[in-house]
């Protein structure tokens, strides 16, 4: 379908944009990829008055290195994550998780500030940013606000951004010495997760010493596995001491029963993918 007719500015700098989003209105938005925001408009699930078109803001892409975390410019692809030496060499979780996202088209154009902000429960970016207790930060009239995800991810596709308020950085702590892996469940035909798992841990003495874990769609926002963190820690680097703690990742989540797979089903998965992720990222293999 035809999207409803709308105004469409294309700001050169932040500052810009934060003016011109101030001063729209409720009807206006911003587009950063338009992977998510476009099919909304087309099916007419949306309809702003104004778009902001974020693609002009360069100062918002790509990757920083920040001593002990990477910065990371909300307009950065997913194709982007996949590819920067960064990333790669200091948060390879990140790359893992965005290789799975889609198809090349879709990772061409994506953006990790718009995957955030759209907020849906089973994109792969929300959890990973979760395992990695990232901190997210949003600029607007009244200034700037770091936000951790607990508080940014607020309900099913919703976010504690106020309005016009953009979400220019996402800071990532340095994994180094921590293993990782990203595991995901989908259905052939679609990159969609119906669970996914994003574990981190750090291992010592052939023991885990800490490891945190986000769930991909096992409720309305993405969630730490606090359970099975906690049961992690201190357990033998082994995939059969590590399966226990894997037995609680379900505790405390509550997954949605849809055309994909049934809750109970989703549970299973979690807990299944969670043995996976954290024996990988523990090095238990
Ligand atoms: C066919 C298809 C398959 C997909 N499969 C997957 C998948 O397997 N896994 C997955 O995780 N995702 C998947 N996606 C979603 C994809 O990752 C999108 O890129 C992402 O959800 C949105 O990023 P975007 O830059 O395109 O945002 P847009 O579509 O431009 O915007 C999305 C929302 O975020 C807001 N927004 C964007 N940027 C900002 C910002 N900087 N500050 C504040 N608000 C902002 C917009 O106003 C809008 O409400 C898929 C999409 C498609 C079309």
């Amino acid at each position: 379908m035809i999207p409803a007719k709308f105004d469409y500015a294309r700001p050169g700098s932040l500052d810009e944009a934060i003016r011109a989003l101030a001063s729209g209105g409720d009807d206006t938005k911003v587009i950063a990829g338009g992977q998510s925001l476009l099919p909304l408009l087309r099916m007419r699930l949306a309809y702003p008055d104004k778009l902001i078109d974020l693609g002009g803001l360069s100062e918002l892409r790509g990757v920083r290195d920040a001593g002990e975390a990477l910065e990371i410019g909300a307009l950065t692809t997913h194709y982007d994550l996949t590819r920067d030496e960064l990333i790669r060499a200091h948060c390879g979780l990140i790359a893992q998780a965005a290789e799975t996202i889609a198809d090349p088209a879709v990772r061409h154009r994506g953006t990790i500030g718009g995957a955030l902000a759209h907020a849906d429960p089973a994109g792969d970016l929300p959890a990973v940013i979760t395992a990695l207790d990232a901190t997210l930060v949003a600029r607007g009239p009244s200034g700037e606000r770091q936000l951790k995800p607990a508080d940014f991810f607020s309900d099913y596709l919703t976010t504690s951004l106020e309005p016009g308020e953009i979400l220019t950085t996402v800071r990532v702590p340095k994994l180094d010495g921590w293993g990782y892996r990203y595991e995901k469940f989908n259905v052939t035909a679609q990159a969609w997760a119906v669970v996914g798992v994003a574990a981190i841990a750090r291992r010592s003495n052939g023991h885990v010493a800490e490891a945190r874990i986000g769930l991909t769609n096992m409720g309305s926002v993405p969630i730490r596995a606090a359970a099975a963190e906690a049961a992690a820690a201190g357990a033998q680097a082994s995939a059969a001491s590590l399966a226990a703690a894997a037995a609680r990742a379900d505790e405390g989540t509550s997954p949605p029963s849809d055309l994909r797979a049934a809750a109970d089903y989703r549970r299973h998965l979690a807990r299944v993918l969670t043995g996976r992720a954290l024996a990988a990222a523990a090095g238990a293999y």
